[in-house]
């Protein structure tokens, strides 16, 4: 559909130049790509070829050498790292292949910090509200554990339950399943399918060719430029709801997020 409005994400001619003892090196070569609000895209590509580089110009982690990085009309690529760091902790959630959770804190202590940074959420709300999140990633009985005493599919769980801290309206995983046994993996895809439901933009770099097809599209990156952008006309079907549905009932009108 072709509307006068930006895209929720656009990128345009984005270029990363890393500056190396060998010289330069062009880690992404001039992207062109757009996302919609709501779409689920997987990127891959062999290692190398740029799928870090480009999540981190997305999320704001890095900054471009050159181009423009655009999610919902912000121009991420000249935000200060004041700003940055705000709009990114209101509007981004981001899942890491190794969960990166603070050793320090309990479970629920870890889903409730970006809470507290952010300001978004009512202060009475974070707890219930991080309670009822790792109840939808099932492990609230893991709570008041600390991260080190979890599997690593339940830590991942945990991050998942993080990135939604402040419902953001983008999802972000660089190789989230990257370090998951199988069904813990196809799990993962079924909660990030059942997110996109409501709604939620999510990104996701994989290499698992079995989980890519069953998204809509699927971006190729080579060399730091994009290989192919299919969009699939029909993705593999989804297993049966698995029970992953628990919605948050919004209140965007007062900017808060109530539980059911
Ligand atoms: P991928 O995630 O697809 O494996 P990356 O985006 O991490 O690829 O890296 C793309 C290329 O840029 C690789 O050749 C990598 O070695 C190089 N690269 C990534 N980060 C840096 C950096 N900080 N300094 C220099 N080169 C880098
Ligand atoms: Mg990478």
């Amino acid at each position: 559909m072709q509307t006068a409005a930006p895209s929720f994400i656009e990128l345009r001619d984005v270029r990363k130049i890393y500056k190396t003892a060998a010289g330069d090196f062009p880690a992404l070569r001039g992207i062109d790509l757009s996302f919609e609000r709501g779409e689920f895209t997987i990127i891959m590509g062999k290692s190398g070829s740029g799928k870090s580089t480009l999540i981190n110009m997305i999320t704001g982690i890095d900054r471009p050498t050159g181009g423009e990085v655009l999610v919902e009309g912000q121009a991420v690529h000249t935000m200060s790292e004041d700003a940055l760091a705000r709009w990114r902790g209101r509007s981004i959630g981001v899942i890491f292949q190794f969960f990166q959770l603070i050793p320090t804190l309990t479970i629920l202590e870890n889903v409730v910090l970006p809470m507290d940074f952010c300001g978004k959420i009512a202060p009475a709300d974070r707890l219930p509200r991080a309670m009822h999140l790792l109840e939808r990633v099932r492990i609230p009985e893991q709570a008041h554990k600390l991260p080190s005493t979890l599997s690593g599919g339940q830590q991942q769980r945990a991050a998942i339950a993080r990135a939604l801290a402040n419902d953001p309206p983008l999802l972000v995983g660089d190789e989230p399943t990257g370090n998951l046994d199988r069904h813990t993996a196809v799990e993962m895809f079924d909660l990030f399918e059942s997110l996109r439901g409501e709604g939620k933009t999510i990104l996701i770099v994989t290499h698992d060719r079995e989980l890519s097809a069953r998204t809509r599209r699927v971006i190729h990156l080579l060399d730091g430029s994009i290989e192919k952008d299919h969009p699939l006309a029909s993705p593999s079907p989804l297993p049966e709801n698995q029970g992953w549905a628990m919605p948050l009932c919004e209140d965007r009108a007062n900017g808060k997020a109530r539980l059911q």
